[in-house]
């Protein structure tokens, strides 16, 4: 499963104008040129920029708008203010655009040259008359427009188009997001349930449903071959903690997570689905809850929540899509710290702890799930990594969906705990733990939720404004 969505690129287009003649057209071509070829040699691009020819008129932009819609590959749309772009050509073409747009404000010479500029300079050289001419169009029909300011060949200028680009990936993946539900909601739990259709139509996941049985057939016609291949990879990646197991015993158990890996992935795959849930109340003719098998299909990209929870598993596979997988994971709410000064929450799960969000070598281990009646599972235990992030969870509310989103700084534990089969994540919440914690209760946050080490509170923000969803921000 490729986080990075196939081969995406955006285009650059560049507003100019007749008005100055065919000379003063054909340097902002080399301006344009030249701004291209260094950004995307700068390194800081996730994807590639291609350059179109300069916007001089209405028909151009509208019909580089409509072929932006329709070819998959262009992600988003980049404009710059080059000369003086009279907004009116650019209405028709942004009315039509589907996709995201970012507005660089930028000029092709960092400093005004006092020494040698003449009236044909400040003619060809007026992003900051077209900026404003150009983004007040924008402002009135109300775009989800982006807007980067900045001398272009700057690090942190480059650094925001690239946050920019990685959401507006997602935005476009958000459309192809298809969970696999292996079973229904838990039992008596209430914010995991909502509304699919709503979910499909604002967001564009898919949310199907299928009896563990359809999962169970998949898992019988995987062989011992493929079970044993796989088992060596662990051996290569994982450290093996046989605990009070026999070597044996211990095995049986992980090849029996190893059989689940395999077939939830050939599941997945055969019907196009990139996140799942899974149930411990609905495992009929399951030894396991999938623990270990569901852990390496988040390293690999899949989008996952326990509990039947759609909502949460399609908003981890977008959130891998936009962070390039990177130290982003389902999560949930368990334990408080609350020793003055040393406040924070433990994160984890039953058993489904991403392992991007490791810190050290991950151990398989063996453990009973004391919840349910099944065999004891395989699991992946580590501590968590350090860092700022962000936390998010999506609610229904009835009427509407409702993001939460609160900034966190993760910690390494340092005290160990030798009794706890499962991976564990610490962090205190931003601006306070109780402020914080106080305001995720009052806005109606869940207990499942996705982490990133690797997004900021800017970028899951602009994507709830691409696709006009209510969003909350605890910082
Ligand atoms: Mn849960």
């Amino acid at each position: 499963m490729s986080t990075v969505a196939a081969k995406k690129q955006f285009w650059f287009v560049v507003g100019s104008q007749h008005l100055y003649g065919e000379a003063a057209l054909s340097e902002v071509k080399t301006h344009a040129q030249t701004m291209t070829d260094i950004l995307n040699k700068s390194g800081m691009l996730p994807y590639p920029l291609i350059l179109q020819d300069l916007a001089v008129s209405a028909d151009k932009i509208t019909s580089l708008m409509k072929e932006v819609n329709y070819r998959d590959e262009v992600a988003g749309v980049i404009t710059w203010m080059h000369t003086f772009s009279p907004a009116k050509m650019w209405i028709r073409g942004t009315k039509l655009l589907q996709k995201p747009l970012l507005h660089l404000a930028t000029q092709y010479n960092e400093s005004i040259p006092w020494a040698t500029m003449d009236m044909d300079f400040m003619n060809l050289n007026q992003a900051a008359h077209g900026d404003r001419e150009y983004g007040f169009i924008n402002a009135r029909l109300k775009k989800q427009n982006k807007i980067v300011v900045g001398y272009w060949e700057r690090p942190e200028v480059q650094r925001q188009i690239a946050d920019w680009m990685d959401v507006a990936v997602a935005f476009n993946e958000s459309f192809n997001i298809k969970v696999a539900r292996f079973g229904d909601n838990m039992r008596n739990v209430g914010v995991t349930e909502g509304d699919k259709i709503e979910a499909q139509i604002q967001l564009g996941w898919t949310v199907d449903y299928y009896g563990i049985g359809d999962l169970v057939q998949y898992i019988n016609e995987v062989t011992d071959e493929e079970v044993d291949a796989l088992f060596a990879e662990y051996a290569a990646l994982y450290e093996f903690d046989y605990g009070p197991y026999s070597k044996d015993a211990w095995e049986a158990s992980v090849k029996v997570q190893a059989s689940y890996e395999i077939a939830i992935k050939r599941f997945l795959d055969h019907g196009g689905y990139n996140a799942f849930t899974t149930n411990f109340e609905d495992l009929h003719g399951m030894m396991q809850l999938p623990g270990l098998a569901v852990q390496r299909l988040m390293a690999s990209g899949y989008g996952f929540a326990g509990e039947g929870d759609w909502k949460t598993a399609a908003l981890d596979r977008l959130l891998k899509v936009m962070s390039h997988n990177k130290a982003t994971g389902f999560m949930e709410d368990y334990t408080y710290e609350l020793m003055a000064g040393q406040e924070s929450i433990l994160q984890s799960h039953m058993l489904e702890v991403d392992p991007t969000l490791a810190s050290n070598r991950p151990k398989i281990i063996v453990s009973p799930l004391s919840i349910g009646d099944r065999e004891a599972p395989a699991r992946l235990v580590f501590d968590g990594r350090s860092g700022d992030g962000v936390v998010v969870s999506m609610a229904d509310f009835g009427t509407h969906f409702k993001l939460l989103i609160n900034e966190v700084s993760a910690f390494e534990p340092t005290i160990p705990a030798p009794k706890l089969p499962v991976a564990r994540v610490l962090w205190n919440v931003k601006p306070n733990f109780q402020d914080g914690v106080k305001a995720w209760i009052e806005n109606g946050g869940g207990h499942h939720t996705v982490v990133s080490l690797h997004l900021t509170t800017d970028q899951v923000v602009t994507y709830a404004r691409l696709v006009d969803l209510e969003y909350v921000v605890i910082k």
